[in-house]
């Protein structure tokens, strides 16, 4: 049992005070993964400041149709809001596709943004060799089990393993609003800035203990969703071992918005395969102009894991990404959700 300080805020300044002032200190906001890796001993803060008394539980839409959403909404209020629903039914559709209800009655946006790898050797301390929680002891991944591991993204270069790192963001929600186009507003201690969902999360390169371009004392006060364009024309699809309560091994958030059966602008983002939302450029490109049928989406799909390594468990998801790509561009030209 490691002893931690619990304070509640009632302002964002006072929370982030707290945080800033008080050495290992965090942000508590549903607690359904900070508190489990604390119970793992994977995380030890020292203080947690609980953000659950914020005021920053609204959906707000804007006269330009943008609509932001505040870091403290829950993940079932998030998926069932009526302007969700309608306007970005990606994002509702990824949302729901993961944990549980009773989970997503805790999880908040903000902390879903920062849910950590489920990486099994990351998860459990018995592994000691884990360059995310342990910087330079090495990437028990690598010679282990790694079917559920990243293909896209990794640092793996096999010269040092001591900045190895294959594990993947494991959220769903993460996927939707990277095809989404989002933004996410933080505030710190030296005020508020901005920062696009696809500059967030980062890619391990040598330091995969740090995971996102928020610094450890900013809070994120809300998500920013641009004006919808793929209410028509989206689908989040899902691959996992089972049909509820899994994370995915590969999924899929397409959006198309389409002038006929002509693509005018694409959404497409990959979850399962990376350590971030995996977008490319490239097959969004290969999207825009180009005719809604099953070779132009064969062909974004091929751009989309372009360059992706494998290893001993994982080869598999290289053609199930390629498949479940096609499969979601298709679902989503026709308006069926997956
Ligand atoms: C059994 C199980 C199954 C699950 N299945 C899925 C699944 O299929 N798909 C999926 O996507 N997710 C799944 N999850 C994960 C779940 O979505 C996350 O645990 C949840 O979204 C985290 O949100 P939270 O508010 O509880 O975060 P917390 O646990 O409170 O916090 C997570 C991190 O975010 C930080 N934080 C929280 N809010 C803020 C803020 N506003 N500003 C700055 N930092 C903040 C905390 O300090 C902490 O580091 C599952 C979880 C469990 C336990």
């Amino acid at each position: 049992m490691n002893p931690f300080h619990y304070q509640r805020a009632t302002a964002p300044e006072e929370a982030i005070h707290v945080v800033a002032a008080t050495r290992g200190a965090k942000f508590l906001g549903g607690g359904t993964n900070l508190i489990d890796l604390m119970k793992y001993d994977v995380e030890h803060p020292t203080t947690l400041v609980d953000i659950n008394h914020l005021s920053f539980t609204q959906i707000t839409s804007a006269s330009d149709g943008t609509t932001t959403v505040g870091a403290g909404v829950r993940n079932s209020d998030l998926a069932n809001h009526q302007t969700i629903r309608t306007n970005y039914p990606l994002l509702s559709q990824a949302i729901l596709s993961g944990a549980s209800a009773q989970l997503r009655n805790m999880a908040t946006t903000g902390g879903n943004l920062l849910q950590r790898t489920r990486c099994y050797y990351f998860n459990d301390t018995a592994y000691t060799e884990c360059n995310k929680r342990n910087p330079g002891s090495g990437c028990s991944a690598l010679k282990g089990f790694n079917r559920i591991h990243a293909i896209l993204g990794t640092s793996a270069d096999g010269d040092s393993d001591t900045a190895n790192c294959i594990a993947t963001n494991p959220s769903d929600m993460n996927v939707a609003l990277a095809a989404l186009n989002a933004t996410v507003h933080v505030q710190g201690p030296k005020g508020k800035r901005s920062i696009a969902l696809r500059d967030f999360h980062l890619l391990p390169g040598t330091t995969p203990h740090i995971e996102t371009a928020l610094k450890p004392d900013e809070l994120i006060t809300s998500v920013e969703l641009p004006p919808s364009r793929f209410a028509k024309h989206s689908c989040y699809l899902k691959v996992r071992d089972r049909q509820s309560y899994a994370f995915a091994l590969v999924s899929v958030a397409a959006g198309l918005e389409l002038d006929g059966s002509t693509i005018q602008s694409a959404g497409l983002a990959l979850g399962g395969v990376a350590p971030k939302p995996w977008r490319s450029a490239e097959a969004e490109k290969a999207l825009v102009g180009a005719p809604a049928t099953v070779e132009t989406f064969h062909k974004a799909a091929d751009l989309a894991v372009a360059g992706a390594k494998t290893y001993q468990y994982n080869a598999f998801k290289v053609e199930l990404a390629k498949t479940s790509i096609v499969r979601a561009l298709t679902l989503a030209a026709q308006g069926v959700q997956a």
